[in-house]
This record gives C-alpha cells, structure tokens and sequence, in this order.
C-alpha cells in the first residue's frame, strides 16, 4: 500500500482488526519515510456494480472512490473515518440490493446527499 502523503511504497501495518463482524479488516499503516499515518479498510465484494457516468461512460464501481469523495464532503465536520465507512457500507449495500447491475453517477450523488443529510440531523 502506497503512502498517501509521499507516494512512498513501503507503508507498515501497525495494527489490524476485525470490523462490522469480521466481513471486513481495518489496518492502521504508518509510512517509514514520512512518518505518515492512515488507516485502510479490505472487504469482500460481493457483486460487480457498473456506474454509468454522465457521458455514458462505464465503469466498475469503485468503493475507494466513493468512500473518498465522502471524506471529502465530510472534511469540514468531526466525522470519523469508521462513520465515513459505515456510510459507504449502508450506500453499497443499498446499491447493491436495489436488484440493478447498473447505477448512474447521478443516482449515487443522490444518495449521498441523502446519506449526509440524515449525518445532520444526527449531529
Ligand atoms: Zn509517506
């Protein structure tokens, strides 16, 4: 796993659990070379979605991808990076139980309005 910080592609694994009852593993990485911490998330993934982007474009559906234009949305407020990953999770399942094999960007923009919209309510 690359370094985020410095594109250094050595991190090392600190610590590394079990999570959302063990469907999913979060390591906590720190980066020898800038010192750098983060955390990453591994999960099954159960079905292959297709986004279909604006100008008709496919593409695979990328977990990372939402989860960091998400974090992104979210950087502003104190929201954890398990609460960013608990949305992504409700949003993926969502998707992925709507029973389609095809979403469009516009579709999953909604959602996560949606989803941080409930974030605001709770806080
Ligand atoms: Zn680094």
């Amino acid at each position: 796993m690359k370094c985020p910080f410095c594109g250094c592609d050595e991190t090392q694994v600190k610590d590394s659990r079990n999570i959302d009852d063990d469907t999913a593993v979060r390591r906590r990485r720190e980066c020898p070379e800038c010192g750098s911490r983060f955390t990453t998330f591994e999960r099954v993934q159960l079905r292959e979605l297709i986004v279909i982007k604006r100008n008709g474009e496919k593409t695979l559906f990328d977990r990372d991808k939402l989860a960091k234009s998400i974090s992104l949305a979210v950087r502003k407020r104190p929201i954890s990076a398990e609460r960013v990953e608990k949305i992504v999770n409700s949003l993926q399942r969502r998707f992925e139980s709507s029973g389609e094999t095809e979403i469009t960007t516009v579709q999953i923009g909604e959602s996560v309005m949606d989803a941080l919209s409930h974030l605001d309510n709770i806080a």
